[in-house]
Formats: C-alpha cells, sequence, structure tokens
C-alpha cells in the first residue's frame, strides 16, 4: 500500500513572517489529519524558522530546489549538505526551473544522486508542456524525462514523482482525472520497464497543476495517483487544510 501525499509548493511567495503566520494558520487543522503524509516547501530563507515551529508535529519540511554539489563557489546556489538537516524532502525539476532557469534532465539527475546521498526524499516533477501535448508528444517527453533524469540512478522506493503538465500549472485548467490517471499509469509502466515492477509498484506518483479543494477528491479516486503537489491552493491555510482533509483515507 502506497501512503498518500500531498506536497504545498509555496514557490517565491512569503516572507519569513508571512510564512510563519501561514504555518500557524495551518498547524492545528494539519495536525487533525491522520494516515496522509504532509509536507509544505516554503521558500529556503524561511526553511529554518518553520522546521523550529514544525517540531513535534507530524508535518514535514521540503525545499524547492538545491544544487547538486556539496560546497565550493556557487555563488547563489544551496546544497544537499545545507538542506540535510533541516528537509526531509525536495523538489526537484519543477517545471519553472526548466522555463526560467534552464534546467536539463541531466542537471536533474545529479541532483537526484545528490538528494539520495542525503537521505532527501526527491520529488521529481515531469510533464509535457501544452506545445508538446497538442503535438501528442506527452508520452515522448516523460519517457525522455524518466530516462535521462533517473538512467543511472540505483532504484529506490523513496522516489517521489510528481506529473505536472506544464498546461495545467497556475493556469486554473487542471488536467481532468481519468487522464491523470492514465499518463501516471504510463509513468508508472515507464519506471517499471527502468527498474522493474515491484519499485514501480511502490513508488508514490502525484498529480500537480490547479489542484484545489474542489478537484482533490476526483484525483484521489484513481488507482494510480497518490497525491498531489499543491502550488497556489497551498498559500491559504483554510483551502490547503480542506484539500488534505479530503485526500486523506476514510478512517474506518
Ligand atoms: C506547482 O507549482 O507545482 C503547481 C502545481 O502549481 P498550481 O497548483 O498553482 O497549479
Amino acid at each position: 500500500m502506497r501512503k498518500r501525499l500531498i506536497a504545498g509548493n509555496w514557490k517565491m511567495h512569503t516572507t519569513i513572517e508571512e510564512a510563519v503566520d501561514l504555518v500557524i494558520g495551518l498547524l492545528p487543522g494539519l495536525q487533525a489529519i491522520e494516515n496522509i503524509d504532509k509536507v509544505i516547501c516554503p521558500p529556503f530563507i524561511s526553511l529554518y524558522e518553520v522546521k523550529k515551529l514544525l517540531k513535534g508535529t507530524s508535518i514535514k519540511l521540503g525545499a524547492q530546489n538545491m544544487y547538486f554539489k556539496d560546497h565550493g563557489a556557487y555563488t547563489g546556489e544551496i546544497s544537499p549538505r545545507m538542506l540535510a538537516n533541516i528537509c526531509d524532502y525536495v523538489i526537484l525539476g519543477h517545471s519553472e526551473r526548466r522555463q526560467y532557469f534552464a534546467e536539463t534532465n541531466l542537471l536533474i539527475k545529479e541532483k537526484v544522486k545528490a538528494a539520495f546521498n542525503y537521505s532527501l526524499v526527491p520529488i521529481l516533477c515531469i510533464g509535457e508542456t501544452l506545445v508538446e501535448n497538442e503535438a501528442s508528444l506527452a508520452e515522448k517527453v516523460l519517457k525522455k524525462q524518466i530516462m535521462d533524469s533517473l538512467g543511472e540512478i540505483t532504484p529506490s522506493r523513496d522516489l517521489i514523482i510528481a506529473y505536472e503538465p506544464v498546461w495545467a500549472i497556475g493556469t486554473g485548467k487542471a488536467a481532468t482525472a481519468p487522464l491523470a490517471q492514465k499518463t501516471i499509469k504510463l509513468i508508472r509502466d515507464l519506471l517499471s520497464d527502468l527498474w522493474n515492477t515491484e519499485i514501480a509498484q511502490s513508488i508514490r506518483i502525484l498529480y500537480g497543476g490547479s489542484v484545489n479543494s474542489s478537484n482533490i477528491a476526483e484525483f484521489m479516486q484513481e488507482p494510480d495517483i497518490d497525491g498531489c503537489l499543491v502550488g497556489g491552493a497551498s498559500l491559504k491555510a483554510d483551502e490547503f487544510v480542506k484539500i488534505v482533509e479530503k485526500a486523506a483515507p476514510m478512517q474506518r
């Protein structure tokens, strides 16, 4: 059984003070929800303060990116060694990193390797653009993203994949749940070809792209969707708590 997971990607939003306020708003509601992994990913500058607030709670912390080197003359970068004692998760290869910061699959592979070396769980984002989707290239693009960024990686159940069609991110136009299911099943099959079926069956694959409290339940009905990566809707405490509530499996 794969445990469901909901992660909030705060992107480049919130000052330290705003991040603290948001965590204070989230804590009571999120703490009450069981049987699901809950992860928040604030900007780097707030990680340390947020970590202190999350101490002793069931909410885990993730970073939104990192470089792959341990240390050195890489002005402006953050290393896995710096994150290792603060975070449990790290988002890698988000489409905004690919689009605005020219990140390639090969660079992302180095980051995935580095995350594993430091016991950080990578949330590897993959997804096709609108142009690629309209040209029926989604499958080809996803295959290349998986093969190039995981090709030399030792198989691991601890990897998390987020399927985020770029055309659905921040647009309010989420993929339909059946389409997300179909694509995520395809991703699981690709992982099975790359590694093996047992590992592919235990890896959690999330959907991301305009998820909110009104559509989360539909995604959670699909057998291969193990949770969601939530952007905009994770910045409103009530809305994020509602999403996690609706995603958590029913208690008997
Ligand atoms: C994201 O940033 O990963 C994301 C899915 O954003 P949004 O939920 O705002 O579409």
